[in-house]
């Protein structure tokens, strides 16, 4: 069994409500080789919400305290990024789960670039903040 983003799985968890199925994702949550996963409704933001960004950093650097989740209003939504993450870590060592696919890009879900926290569309390097502490505990991301 893998975690993957609810999200690639068709659930309309995204900031606006939408979702981005993933065939694959799909392929997998028929099967049952996949349980769906939204590290941002885990840590109870409302559906649809402002988008969000990591400012000062990376998910990492958020695990540590030196950067922020705020969304496009300016809110800081660090503590419901945090408390997401470590609900979907919880889940996924009491599932002895390896491995995920996540959505790329996300503040929470994303692997290697995050978008960069000026709104724009723009891209930096990094993780997301779930991501980033399933890396902790040695579990592989894949990024879709
Ligand atoms: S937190 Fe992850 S699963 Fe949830 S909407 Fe964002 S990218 Fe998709």
């Amino acid at each position: 069994m893998i975690l993957v983003s609810a999200c690639l799985a068709g659930h309309q968890c995204r900031y606006d409500g939408s979702s981005c199925p993933d065939p694959e994702v799909l392929e997998m949550i028929k099967s049952f080789r996949a349980l769906p996963v939204c590290p941002e409704e885990y840590g109870i933001l409302p559906i649809p919400r402002f988008p969000s960004e990591i400012v000062g950093g990376n998910g990492e650097n958020v695990l540590d305290g030196s950067a922020w989740v705020v969304d496009s209003r300016g809110n800081d939504v660090t503590s419901n990024y945090v408390e997401g993450a470590v609900k979907v870590l919880k889940l996924a060592l009491s599932m002895d789960v390896q491995k995920v696919i996540f959505k790329r890009y996300s503040p929470a879900c994303g692997c290697g670039f995050i978008y960069d926290g000026t709104f724009r569309n723009r891209l930096k390097i990094g993780d997301g903040v779930c991501s980033a502490l399933l890396k902790r505990n040695n579990i592989i991301i894949e990024s879709k």
